[in-house]
Formats: C-alpha cells, sequence, structure tokens
C-alpha cells in the first residue's frame, strides 16, 4: 500500500516519480532479501522469489498466463517473467490478493490484456497508475480496429483465441522489452521472428483441421462469449467470414464475462439455438461453473431434447495446469481444437 501510494501521488513530475520509483525499487528489494531469508524453504526460493531476485534481468509481469508465455518466448533468459493470475482463476473480475501490489510495484513492465478484460477494480487502479503497463490488446485495436470483435455493442477482450490475432501482440512487447534493455534488441526480435513463424504455422493447421469438419457439425456452445475469435478464424466457412454471417456457430448462456445471472430467457435463447442447429453437445470450460450449461441441458432434459455436457473442458480465459496438455498457449489452443474435433468426428 505504501509504495502504491507514493507512486500514485508522484505521478505528475516524472523526475520525482522516477527517483521514488528507484528508492522503492531499493526498499523493496531489500524487502525481499529479508523475506527471502526469513521464509525461504528449505527445497529453495519460490518462483516469485526467483523473479523478484536482483540479477540484473527485466522484470516483468503479464496480468494472463496467456500473456506471459508470449512475453517469455520473446525474453527468453534475458527476463525475469510470471503471470499475475495463475490457475483457473476468472480474469474478467480478478481483484488484487496479499502480495499482488509487491508484484506490480516491483515489476518493471506490466502487460495486460486491455479491452476491459481486468476490470476488477483494485487491478485495473493499478494498471491505470502504473508508470509502464501496456495494453496489448488496446494496441492491436489501435492499429487494426477491424480486428476486434464486438457483442452488442460492446468489445470483446478475448482476441487470444486466434492465434494470428494474438501473433500482433509480439511487436508491442519487443517494442517495450527492447526499450528497457537495448543490448537485448536484435536477440529478442530473433525470438520473435521465429514465435511468429511458428504461430502463423499453427494457426494454418487449426483452421485446416477443423474446416476438414463437415460444415454442418461446427457449431459450437460453451459457458460464455469467449470463443467469438475462435469461431470466426476457424469454424466459419470462408464465404460466412467474408460476409460477417458467422456468428450463428456460436452461443454461449454467460456474456463476454461470466457472472452466472442466468434469466430464464438466456437459458430459452440457447435452447432455440441448440435446437434451429440440431446441437446435441455443450462445452465446459476449465475457469468457469458448469451451473449455467446443467441448467440448460436439464430444461433441454424437460422438453425432450437430449444434450449432453462434453466430458472434456475447453480452455478459454486460463491456460491448463504445468504438465498438462494446455500449459502454454499454443498447446492450449490446440488443446479446443483436439476436444471439438474428437467430439465433432
Ligand atoms: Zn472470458
Amino acid at each position: 500500500m505504501f509504495e502504491g501510494d507514493l507512486l500514485f501521488q508522484a505521478s505528475s513530475l516524472k523526475m520525482v516519480r522516477n527517483s521514488v520509483k528507484k528508492n522503492l525499487s531499493q526498499f523493496s528489494f531489500l524487502l525481499l532479501i529479508l523475506m527471502y531469508v526469513g521464509c525461504s524453504s528449505p527445497s529453495g526460493p519460490s518462483s516469485i522469489e526467483l523473479w523478484a531476485a536482483q540479477n540484473g534481468k527485466v522484470k516483468v509481469l503479464s496480468t494472463t498466463a496467456m500473456i506471459d508465455n508470449i512475453v517469455g518466448e520473446i525474453g527468453g533468459d534475458r527476463i525475469n517473467h510470471i503471470p499475475l493470475i495463475t490457475g483457473e482463476i476468472d480474469p474478467h473480475s480478478y481483484e488484487l490478493v496479499k502480495g499482488d501490489d509487491e508484484k506490480l510495484s516491483l515489476a518493471q513492465i506490466i502487460f495486460y490484456n486491455g479491452l476491459g478484460l481486468e476490470h476488477g477494480a483494485s487491478l485495473r487502479y493499478q494498471l491505470e497508475h502504473h508508470s509502464n503497463a501496456i495494453g496489448v490488446g488496446n494496441i492491436v485495436f489501435k492499429k487494426d480496429p477491424s480486428l476486434i470483435l464486438r457483442v452488442d455493442q460492446e468489445i470483446d477482450p478475448h482476441l487470444w483465441m486466434d492465434i494470428s490475432i494474438w501473433s500482433k501482440i509480439i511487436d508491442p512487447i519487443i517494442e517495450a522489452l527492447s526499450q528497457i534493455d537495448p543490448a537485448g534488441k536484435e536477440e529478442y526480435q530473433m525470438r520473435a521472428d521465429r514465435l511468429r513463424e511458428k504461430m502463423l504455422q499453427e494457426h494454418q493447421q487449426i483452421y485446416r483441421d477443423l474446416q476438414a469438419i463437415p460444415e454442418e457439425k461446427r457449431y459450437l456452445v460453451t459457458s460464455h462469449d469467449a470463443f467469438n475469435y475462435f469461431t470466426r478464424a476457424y469454424l466459419a466457412t470462408p464465404d460466412e467470414k467474408n460476409m460477417s454471417q458467422w456468428k450463428k456457430r456460436f452461443d454461449a448462456p454467460e456474456g463476454l464475462a461470466p457472472e452466472g445471472q442466468l434469466s430464464a430467457s438466456d437459458i430459452q435463447a440457447v435452447i432455440d439455438h441448440l435446437i434451429k442447429y440440431h446441437i446435441q453437445t455443450v462445452f465446459p470450460e476449465s475457469n468457469v461453473s458448469r451451473d449455467s450449461l446443467k441448467k440448460v441441458v436439464h430444461a433441454c432434459a424437460r422438453s425432450g431434447l437430449q444434450v449432453t455436457i462434453s466430458q472434456d473442458a475447453l480452455y478459454g480465459d486460463a491456460m491448463g495446469p504445468q504438465g498438462s496438455d494446455a500449459d502454454t498457449y499454443l498447446k492450449m489452443i490446440c488443446h479446443d481444437a483436439n476436444v471439438l474435433i474428437e467430439a465433432w468426428k
């Protein structure tokens, strides 16, 4: 709190701010050393301690694991990087927990998604007041607004669900890392070029694999509105994409942020959609409660319509746990494609 307050008060004077930041970072480092000496487990330092260590590397914090993974690929061993929101936690409404303030004030760069994703008040406040917080989605939107989708007039923040669009966050990441570590610029660029190529190859492969599924089967229903970009990129026919008629291929009972508040008409709208497009399986998301899908399925059963919830969950707002088949950004999108291919073939 102390560090956050000081940073906020100094925000109008850049020089003062820089000097305060420098002192704070020394103060925080001392604190961390004390914590490290006092609290380290016999098995060695935790990932947070390793991240915060004063080893000359750029300390980067990303709000989501999907951003952190791309940052790590580009930064390599020149940076220390961690995600703020880990595990199966909803990034839309994430509020800061104990220890987050310290990570936010120690970070030399913070990458966040933007486009309204991180709307928890305490996190949003910190992002707005950090001297070097970069909203990668906001930059993509500014460069090419036509890439960004809207749902009922509201901007859809889930742009990572289309790999080709997510590859556009690479340039802002190189730029921000190079600004703070100019000596690493060529290295960042080299790794980023390789990553971009790999991402675009994967994008094409997933497109081909999903387009090989008969088009009458490619209708997706999940828990919340996280799969619009995925649907436009991989499930729509080329004509539907060109004529903006792909929206019928995706539906969800919950809106852009999963809130679990469902009205009878929300449920009926999904049931009508299921009937219209002969959909028999709906897909849960790893970090969203299955309650609303269960309500839909039970309401279907009452009307004599048999719909089942897939055993395999999709990853929408979070990557899978370490060691799973979705523990990197690209593996996460491949996992989703594979689950759908398996269910629809
Ligand atoms: Zn979401």
